[in-house]
């Protein structure tokens, strides 16, 4: 048996688990969906043929979801979780490179690695905007921008990802946390057809166990990112239950609603130490993370360039007192 040496490379993904109380860690929603939501999520699956495979190109939610956005099917490619589209994406394009700005998603680096690709790393400044990215365009396979970024909070500005679209390289924009931010740069595909706008139901529509992602783009890599997708990754329970959200968006815009109201209060109490964020989860000058695990509380530890910072994820109103309690007792531990 001879595993290759680049897969022995990699190490296993790992997540903490354990019995912690309170959760903030992972960007995921709070609130999980209502009983009422879920008893018409299973009426629904009644009716869903198990036996049968789900559509091809998964048609009856790219309608919902052009409909959602006003567009058209043929702009619209779904997968299972955007991380699977981040995947095709990269084999899409020729090129030989593709430019990343770090601190940021880890998903970009981990498929450019797997599939051989170098990755040019042109970090974001000190305010976490893009520097000179355009200057790598050439030949790139594509650029990646996360805005709202994760593990940062901010967006970049909509001159500067204009500024990008014009050197006429691939550019995927990924949008996973665009529902807490003020806006999107989706509208822009109509004028930028080397743009790939990426987003999820992971996070603002709390579906983050079912697995649902989605990339905005030109008919003509829309089309082509079918062609090389593997049918059927989308399974036919998934995809009723996303489009069953497009239909309550009333109730996922009130989630929304109380995150960033959380969001912000929790901002107001650490401004000294907090970044501004436009998603559901706020970066810290804080080395509290070993603290908050004795109190119960998880959130994300950051390392590199952030040693020393913490990403915590709004949680619910309860979650959030509790660690504003803890992060007051560790300032003042810390005189
Ligand atoms: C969470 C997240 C995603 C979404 O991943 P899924 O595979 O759809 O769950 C994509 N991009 C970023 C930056 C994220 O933080």
């Amino acid at each position: 048996m001879r595993i290759r040496p680049l897969v022995k490379s990699f190490q296993p993904y790992k997540v903490l688990e354990g019995d912690y109380r309170i959760w903030l860690d992972k960007n995921e929603n709070p609130f999980d969906l209502s009983p009422e939501i879920k008893e018409e999520i299973f009426e629904e699956l009644k009716r869903v043929p198990f036996n049968r495979y789900p559509h091809i190109t998964a048609d009856p939610l790219r309608e919902r979801i052009a409909e959602f956005l006003g567009i058209d099917k043929e702009n619209i490619i779904v997968g299972n979780g955007s991380d699977e589209l981040i995947s095709l994406i990269l084999k899409l394009f020729d090129g030989d490179h593709i430019v990343i700005s770090s601190p940021t998603f880890g998903m970009y680096g981990f498929f450019a690695k797997f599939e051989g690709i170098n990755l040019i790393d042109v970090p974001l400044d000190e305010n976490f905007r893009l520097q000179n990215v355009e200057e790598y365009a050439e030949n790139a396979r594509a650029l990646f921008i996360c805005s709202p970024n994760n593990p940062t909070g901010n967006t970049q500005d909509r001159e500067k990802i204009i500024s990008v679209l014009e050197t006429g390289a691939p550019v995927v924009l990924d949008e996973a946390y665009v529902e807490f931010a003020k806006g999107s740069n989706v509208d822009l595909i109509s004028e930028y057809d080397n743009l790939i706008v990426l987003r999820t139901f992971s996070k603002a529509f709390g579906l983050a166990g079912v697995r649902v992602g989605y990339a905005v783009g030109s008919e003509e890599i829309i089309d082509h990112l079918h062609r090389i997708k593997p049918p059927f990754t989308l399974d036919s329970i998934s995809m009723k239950i996303a489009g069953l959200m497009l239909d309550h968006y009333d109730l996922v815009k009130r989630n929304i609603d109380y995150i960033i109201k959380e969001r912000e209060r929790i901002y107001r109490k650490f401004k000294d130490y907090a970044y501004p964020s436009e998603a559901n989860f706020i970066l810290m000058k804080l080395n509290a993370y070993e603290f908050l695990l004795e109190k119960g509380i998880v959130v994300r530890k950051l390392g590199g360039r952030l040693t020393g910072h913490i990403r915590v994820t709004v949680g619910k109103r309860e979650e959030n007192d509790e660690l504003i309690g803890a992060l007051k007792e560790f300032m003042e531990g810390r005189g």
